[in-house]
């Protein structure tokens, strides 16, 4: 019998919910082995990163599974059910808030940008104490003694959830993507060499494989940094984190078992286990987020070039089209005033059309170049207004004949619908700038509005008038609607329709100049209305260079 999609997806919830609490107790089990304080508080705590990873990826539908095997972990320690599930309250919202945090801060999983290092980082920090303050609360309410005061109980807790959550959650973040291994044996042999090398340093610094003195006093924890930094430099982010657990393996381990540089051995007072491993794991804490950091700067780095590189063939593709063109029309006129039989008027007349042409050729190599320009502009944050008293109708007017040439060519009919009942609409904003705004617009609707109806409307909304450019186009889908408004976005699938996709991002820039905005609502296939937003009067930003420092 076929099981249909919902019982299917059903399924696949419940057996992941029961991977999740299988993992979860195996990994708390291994992490109370490392000398828990009143039994249940483990500067080892990797059950925290993959709670956060699983809530992350699958939706927070997943947390009994989190709680019931954070509580039968801590029922097994033989504390009372009731502070077990006070606890285990505790590290089911720590997932919840660090999902939370991370959905606000707008992370994304393939922590390739500095910001979803952050974002994580901040996570990681915040979310944590939720989950130390309930299980100490808990623990004090049970009245379990507690060898070196809550305060330092406390703090256990929150470093051994904190490490997980920065250590295991990435893990699961960048491997749970698709991936397909690469296939030169140069590249594995590279990788191998990396891995014993960091195997063996990491052996000598947190193992003392190698007991001689010299060795010990040359050591340090930094001789790891140079192998990370290998790791993430070659091997990217999926690398890196795969590096970084190594050497945490080798580093926790060893000083657990009092090995190695943080073992505190040969100090005035020898430091009892959960201080040892408190120092390994802040230590750890601090080289994961840096190289996590570093990896992420590198993939930004490689982002920005491949920008480049497609931005330059498509400007390059874009300025030529028109250039062809131009010289076309050039060539025609050129062939009919040379003709056979100069003085003829209908040969003049095939020139003049040739040459008018041209010109608008010329105009829209122009515009091209302008859109460039206001970029860089942009960048440099040099966009000065020269706002002046507008008759709004007009301006929709001019700019609507200008394009009605194009729109009819496409058999788009453009309407009007201006509301100056309450008098006319005037406004003080920088007319050649809120015109090419419009321009933009409606050229949009023309291009993408798979020739039906064009509206341009007009309204006031208190002290502020809204233009609305709608169109039952092709639309633009949700995933879509934010990121054309940046420099050189476009939609996919419309690629062959051309342009530089600049024209969203620069109207967006002088809508937020004169103290407005620009945005869109669209649904696929059936049209999209663009929404221009602004006070009555331009209320000029002043640049960021002109202010004072
Ligand atoms: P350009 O049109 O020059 O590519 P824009 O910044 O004006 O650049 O637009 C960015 C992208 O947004 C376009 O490439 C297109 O994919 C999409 N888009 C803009 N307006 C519309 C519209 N009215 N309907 C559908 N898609 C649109």
């Amino acid at each position: 019998m076929a099981l249909s999609e919902e019982t299917r997806r059903k399924l696949r919830a419940l057996a992941e919910m029961l991977g999740l609490f299988l993992v979860y107790v195996a990994t708390a089990r291994l992490g109370l082995t490392f000398d828990a304080l009143a039994g249940v508080a483990t500067t080892v705590w990797p059950p925290t990163g993959i709670a956060i990873a699983v809530i992350c990826l699958s939706g927070r539908s997943r947390w009994p599974a989190v709680f019931l095997a954070a509580f039968v972990v801590n029922a097994a320690t033989g504390i009372p059910h009731w502070t077990s599930a006070l606890i285990a309250t505790g590290n089911t919202a720590e997932a919840l808030v660090a999902r939370e945090i991370l959905v606000r801060l707008r992370w994304r999983r393939d922590m390739e940008r500095v910001h979803d290092v952050f974002a994580l980082s901040a996570a990681a920090l915040a979310a944590t104490t939720v989950s130390a303050s309930l299980g100490t609360t808990a623990v004090w309410l049970a009245h379990i003694p507690v060898n070196d005061g809550y305060g330092l109980f406390w703090m256990v807790w929150w470093v051994g959830d904190v490490l997980g959550a920065l250590l295991i959650a990435p893990l699961i973040f960048v491997w749970s993507r698709p991936w397909r291994p690469g296939r030169e044996p140069a590249r594995w042999l590279e990788g191998a060499v990396l891995a014993l090398l960091l195997a063996v340093v990491s052996l000598a610094v947190f193992y003392d494989l190698f007991p001689q003195k010299v060795v010990r006093l040359a050591r340090g924890s930094y001789s790891i940094w140079p192998l990370l930094i290998w790791a993430v430099v070659r091997f990217r982010q999926r690398g890196g984190v795969l590096a970084l657990l190594l050497v945490s393996l080798i580093a926790i381990s060893g000083t657990a078992a009092g090995h190695g540089l943080f073992s505190g051995a040969g100090a005035i007072r020898t430091p009892s286990p959960h201080e040892r491993l408190f120092r390994v794991q802040c230590f750890m804490a601090v080289t994961a987020v840096s190289m996590m950091f570093i990896a992420a700067a590198l993939a930004e780095r490689r982002q920005a070039i491949l920008a480049r590189d497609e931005f330059i063939s498509i400007a390059s593709h874009e300025l030529k089209t028109p250039l062809t063109a131009l010289r076309l029309r050039l060539s025609t006129a050129l062939k009919v005033l040379g003709g056979e039989r100069p003085g003829d008027p209908a040969a003049a007349e095939k020139a003049a059309r040739a040459v008018a042409a041209a010109t608008s050729t010329t105009d829209r190599l122009g515009r091209l170049i302008e859109d460039l320009l206001d970029v860089s502009r942009l960048t440099a944050r040099r966009l000065d207004l020269a706002p002046e008293e507008i008759p709004v109708r007009d301006l929709l007017g001019e700019v609507a004949a200008r394009l009605r040439e194009a729109a009819v060519e496409s058999g788009s009919p453009m309407v009007m619908a201006i509301d100056d009942a309450a008098g006319p609409l005037t406004a003080t904003w920088d007319r050649g700038r809120i015109e090419q705004v419009v321009t933009n617009l409606l050229s949009n609707a023309i291009k993408y509005g798979s020739g039906r109806e064009i509206t341009i409307a007009a309204y006031a909304l208190g002290d502020r008038i809204a233009i609305e450019v709608r169109d039952g186009g092709i639309g633009i889908a949700k995933a879509d609607q934010e990121r054309i408004f940046q420099a050189f976005e476009r939609v996919e699938s419309v690629h062959r329709v051309g342009g530089l996709g600049l024209g969203l991002y620069i109207g967006r820039q002088i809508a937020g100049a004169h103290g407005g905005t620009l945005r869109v609502t669209s649904e696929p296939g059936r049209g999209s209305t663009f929404v221009l937003d602004l006070p009555r009067a331009a209320v000029p930003r002043v640049p960021s260079t002109e202010r004072e420092v």
